[in-house]
């Protein structure tokens, strides 16, 4: 999915608001029934050529709930399709998987960092300064 929302979500509606391509649908949308906000896989571009940072999670106040998961691509077409967490959408009868429809992603951020629960949001002491 690229990122992921966990259970510490406080529904509180910012990162909606705030991502560029409208990937996020609220915990009454989103297709897997848990009770949280949740990012289409097939929709997020990783906020690549739009912003420096993925904008969902720089709003977010709950520390630590959007996380780094795998891209979007080819490789990772049967986690999409096959985990409990992911309800991808479909059209004409075909499901936006990733060999269908392949989204840009980061990568800079290693395989080894995604899907552990890295947190996409970066702390300010943390950021590069200058
Ligand atoms: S990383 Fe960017 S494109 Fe993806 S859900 Fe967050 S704000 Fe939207
Ligand atoms: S900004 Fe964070 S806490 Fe608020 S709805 Fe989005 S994921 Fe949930």
């Amino acid at each position: 999915m690229s990122v992921i929302i966990d259970e510490s979500c406080i529904t509180c509606d910012a990162c909606m608001q705030n991502c560029p391509v409208n990937a996020i649908v609220d915990d009454s949308n989103n297709p897997t029934g848990a009770k949280r906000y949740y990012v289409q896989p097939e929709k997020c571009v990783e906020c690549v050529d739009l912003f420096d940072d993925p904008q969902c999670a720089a709003i977010c106040p709950s520390i630590g709930c959007i996380t780094w998961d795998m891209p979007f691509s080819k490789e990772f077409d049967a986690h999409f399709l096959n985990e409990e967490l992911y309800k991808l959408g479909s059209k004409d009868g075909v499901v936006r998987s990733p060999a269908f429809r392949e989204k840009k992603y980061r990568p800079e951020i290693a395989m080894s960092e995604r899907g552990v629960k890295k947190e996409v949001q970066v702390a300010p002491s943390e950021k590069e300064v200058g």
